[in-house]
């Protein structure tokens, strides 16, 4: 049996992931309180608002817990706004993060809303490129030593990888193609 997947349910784009999860037939619920942890054996943090999601997070007291679950390996898949929450740090501002990745990012690396792109990703474990959907998005500016890279645009990394933790700068969820959900519950083995 496929073990059910959280989505983190405080603010974003929670639905298409429900969607891109659903299409594999993976099961899903939704994670607000710490005690919806409990029995997921995998967990997707969304893009939205990472300053938002961080704060609703610390009100609703599962900042704490999430940091203790990803650190123990739930196996998470961190997209946009997510892979800022999980990143060690952010180049500026103070806002509360996971810190669970050893990444350095910048937050609307590409500009503002206007500078929202698309374009076609060589992802490793992926045989065919991937469309990445680019909205105020960030970028990793540094990654520390066990940090894989497996997508860059130019020569910044958009997607990494370190240990049971994913994380994309891009949004996955929006394209009809499930191919990096299906990547991250893989393992990674493509
Ligand atoms: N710019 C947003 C942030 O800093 C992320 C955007 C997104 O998730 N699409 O949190």
């Amino acid at each position: 049996m496929l073990p059910t997947v959280g989505v983190l349910a405080l603010q974003g784009d929670v639905r298409e992931h429900l969607w891109a999860l659903e299409r594999l037939g993976v099961p899903t619920c939704l994670v607000r309180l710490p005690e919806d942890l409990e029995g997921i054996g995998g967990l997707v943090i969304p893009g939205g608002e990472s300053t938002t999601i961080g704060r609703l997070a610390e009100r609703f007291g599962v900042l704490g817990p999430l940091r203790a679950a990803l650190l123990a390996g739930l196996p998470t898949l961190a997209t946009c706004a997510g892979m800022i929450l999980v990143a060690g740090s952010v180049v500026e501002g103070d806002q509360p993060l996971l810190g669970v990745l050893d990444i350095l990012v910048r937050r609307n690396a590409f500009g503002r809303q206007n500078e929202s792109f698309e374009m076609d990703l060589e992802v490793k474990g992926l045989e065919q490129p991937f469309r990445g959907v680019f909205i105020r998005a960030p970028w990793v500016e540094k990654v520390g030593a066990d940090v894989e890279v497996l997508a860059r645009v130019g020569k910044h990394p958009v997607m990494v990888r370190s240990g049971t933790v994913m994380a994309a700068s891009f949004h996955p969820e929006l394209t009809g193609d499930s191919r990096i959900h299906r990547l991250w519950l893989q393992g990674g083995e493509g």
